[in-house]
């Protein structure tokens, strides 16, 4: 399993100054990449005998040029051409595969950032030694323990970070959850989740909180000279607040991925079909401010390294329209329905706590049939979708 850990780092000067300039360099070779990617694609197109374009023969081509004609790459690593070429081979996969759009050329001041192979550089505690300069400081050593394979040095507002890719062994032996029993857990928009033990978890909202300042900064830098520098202090200024509601939402998240993996073994969630809710513009920023998709991501893996199960529930199962007692459906739950009794067995309901008791119920009854043992009685017509976890922590980054 691929994991990585992003450190911030602590460069001098000269330091910092070789970072933007090797940024630089692979910005460069990117967009150098995709503009001859564009005309190979064309003489291809009119005459097929003419090679389809790949980020090898740009690699070939870039190294047979660059002394002649961009003698200032060879100022710093080799890696940073080449890599932002591999780079860009993935992104047209990605666009091929349909996964992503078309490669777009790279901006300066947007994502600065190069990569290393794990051959160019070393890491010794707190220090990273970089190619060209020697050893740089991390404000933290590396917390993971396996087979180092890359690391990309990036800019985030007027920081450098370094994310080091580790591969490590597929379960780093984490204490089993302490409860081996489940917990349902329903992800809402004015709680960030309620559990099926009758518990609210509030999100954080960064957004909402600091979007007054975003407002004003962002009125404030519009109001600014171009090119001028001020514009790019207000710049600065706006990316650091960014950072921070990222920062508050992520780690708002680990708290909660991290407490739920370790008190229960089996979680039962909802399949949220978040791009249907985002087109609902009013509901879209609430729903982007609690990180569904990351959510479900870290409860996912964190589960499996407890070896502990996420079972999501089949998109048209009615968690919120089942009475959790006696299994009565009822037609209809609009938003504004807080609170319900159930016709049939009388039940005074909470719409949420409800809610994920249904997915407690759910999560228990697929574990159960997918062990082979009997049927609780729990609808059989339902699904049993047991989290892909193992098939995707391969090739997906967890990041910690
Ligand atoms: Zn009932």
């Amino acid at each position: 399993m691929l994991i990585s850990h992003k450190i911030q780092l602590s460069p001098n000067n000269k330091q910092a100054t070789y970072f933007a300039k090797a940024a630089g360099v692979a910005r460069f070779a990117y967009n150098w990449g995709l503009e001859k990617w564009k005309e190979q694609y064309n003489k291809h197109k009119e005459n097929k005998a003419n090679p389809m374009p790949s980020q090898l023969s740009l690699r070939r081509h870039l190294n047979s040029i660059k002394k002649e004609q961009f003698p200032w790459m060879l100022e710093v690593t080799k890696n940073a051409p080449q890599m932002a070429l591999i780079y860009l081979g993935k992104s047209f996969n990605n666009f091929f595969r349909g996964t992503a759009k078309y490669p777009k050329f790279h901006k300066k001041g947007i994502h600065d950032s190069f990569s290393l192979t794990n051959d160019q550089f070393a890491i010794n505690n707190s220090k990273i030694r970089i190619p060209h300069i020697g050893w740089v400081n991390m404000r933290e050593s590396l917390r993971f323990f396996g087979k180092i394979m890359s690391a990309t040095i990036t800019r985030v507002a007027d920081k450098w970070f370094v994310s080091v890719t580790v591969e490590i062994q597929e379960n780093p032996h984490l204490q089993k959850a302490k409860n081996q029993g489940a917990v349902g857990v329903d992800l809402g928009v004015s709680n960030l989740a309620t559990l099926s033990t009758g518990e609210y978890i509030p999100g954080v909202k960064s957004h909402k909180l600091l979007l007054t300042k975003l407002r004003r900064l962002s009125r404030s830098l519009s109001r600014k000279q171009k090119g001028s520098n001020n514009r790019n202090k207000a710049r600065i200024k706006i990316a650091k607040l960014h950072f921070r509601i990222k920062n508050l939402r992520l780690d708002c998240l680990h708290k909660l991925t991290t407490r739920l993996t370790s008190c229960f073994h089996t979680i039962g969630i909802e399949d949220l079909n978040v791009k249907g809710m985002l087109k609902n513009h009013k509901l879209a920023r609430a729903i982007a401010d609690m990180g569904f998709y990351e959510f479900r991501r870290q409860l996912e893996y964190k589960a499996n390294w407890r070896g502990g199960v996420v079972v999501i529930a089949d998109r048209f199962f009615h968690s919120r329209k089942l009475c959790s007692g006696c299994d009565h459906k009822v037609e209809k739950m609009p938003l504004s329905i807080r609170k319900w009794s159930c016709d049939n067995c009388k039940s005074n309901h909470d719409r949420d706590i409800n809610a994920a008791i249904n997915l407690k119920n759910y999560a228990v009854s697929s574990t159960v049939k997918a062990c082979g043992e009997e049927s609780s009685g729990f609808d059989s017509r339902i699904k049993v979708k047991l989290s892909s976890v193992k098939q995707e922590s391969n090739t997906k980054l967890a990041c910690i």
